[in-house]
């Protein structure tokens, strides 16, 4: 049996009717940037995450650095972030030239350690940067708490988090900020890139809508040094569509990492365990093996496709070599070096959710 990491044709095939015709009325609408499309999905977005404002943004990385502007982060400040993420969240505190200030993962939620951030903080530190990884939830109080107290701000990568909850409350208004990406694969994914930010503070919405928009309110009228960073009116025709179906998909999503959970238990493999079943929005199911690449290959023979998330620390990057020479962040470089992720989406049937554990178990018993 051939299986895919994730089925992005099926959940076009799910909801072909509906978006058929919303593709074609965007195209006999005639408005092609900004306009009533877009303002529909922001309000819907902002609704469904239950924030005041939300503001389509041309991507996830530029809403993080988007972000980071707004709240006045520049050169030589310091902002937060894990050891352990996707590369972007540390490039958006890159290009507004602060400095990404990295904080080792707790290992079994693989978010950043809360105990180790109050020992990050210095006199330069502005913001931090909690990533809700692979849809798990962070626990935000004591971050927001310490946040507080120590006048810095609070800006939430839900890159991989659309639809999660903390504490009754969906993801998209805790912190200072929420920054999300559309690319594709995520949990709600657009047909190209796209990103947004969600806020309660109305003021700083605006802000970053001027700065995506030139730096200007009125058209050819500019007060700041802006970019060109909108969330494009037919990505958020086919978002909106698609937001109609995130519980559902999500609650699938669920329903196969707890299989996962259930069948995988008791072998030679760490599971996500610890991970919050109902709140998460489950966007991947991490394994952690000291045998990952065999694993990785094994399933490769018998056609399932798997992935590591991620496959060289940020700080190991070239990108940032100059910056981290001979410093070693031991935990980010084990995950990368174990972790796996495993085939889950809304698309995924329970035959192939049977296959892989079935070859799993093959391999490990
Ligand atoms: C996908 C992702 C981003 C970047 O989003 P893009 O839309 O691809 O720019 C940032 N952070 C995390 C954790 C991501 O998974």
């Amino acid at each position: 049996m051939k299986v895919p990491f994730l089925d992005l044709h099926a959940s076009y095939l799910e909801l072909k009717d509906e978006l058929d015709e919303a593709l074609l009325s965007f195209l006999q609408y005639g408005q092609y940037i900004g306009g009533s499309k877009l303002t529909s999905f922001e309000s819907s977005y902002a609704n469904f995450v239950g924030a005041k404002s939300c503001v389509g943004i041309a991507n996830g990385l530029e809403a993080i650095e988007l972000s980071l502007k707004a709240l006045g982060i520049k050169d030589g400040d310091e902002v937060i972030v894990p050891s352990h993420t996707f590369i972007a969240t540390w490039l958006a505190v890159s290009n507004c030239g602060a400095i990404p200030v990295p904080v080792e993962p707790d290992v079994s939620s693989y978010s950043i350690d809360i105990d180790k951030i109050q020992n990050a903080i210095t006199n330069k530190t502005k913001a931090i940067i909690p990533v809700h990884l692979y849809g798990q939830p962070v626990d935000l109080d004591p971050i927001i708490q310490l946040a507080k107290s120590n006048g810095i701000y609070v800006i939430e990568d839900a890159a991989q988090a659309h639809g999660a909850f903390y504490k009754k409350k969906r993801i998209g208004s805790h912190g200072d900020v929420v920054a999300w990406s559309f690319y594709p694969g995520k949990n709600l994914g657009a047909y190209g890139d796209g990103g947004a930010i969600t806020t309660n503070n109305v003021d700083l919405a605006e802000k970053i809508r001027v700065l995506g928009n030139y730096g200007s309110k009125e058209k050819y009228v500019n007060n700041v040094i802006g970019y060109n960073s909108r969330l494009d009116p037919l990505q958020a025709t086919i978002l909106d569509v698609k937001l109609r179906r995130l519980d559902e998909w999500n609650y699938r999503r669920r329903e196969i990492a707890a299989k996962y959970l259930k069948e995988l238990r008791g072998l030679d493999l760490l599971l996500p365990d610890r991970f919050d079943l109902d709140n998460g929005a489950w966007h991947l199911f991490p394994v952690r093996s000291l045998e990952r690449d065999k694993l990785m290959n094994f399933l490769k023979l018998k056609q399932i496709d798997t992935i590591i998330h991620y496959p060289i620390p940020p700080h190991k990057q070239k990108a940032y070599a100059s910056y981290f020479k001979g410093i070693k962040f031991k935990l980010a470089e084990e995950l990368s070096s174990q972790l796996l992720s495993l085939p889950i989406g809304p698309h995924l049937s329970s035959e192939e959710t049977d296959y892989i554990i079935e070859m799993i178990k093959e391999y490990l018993t």
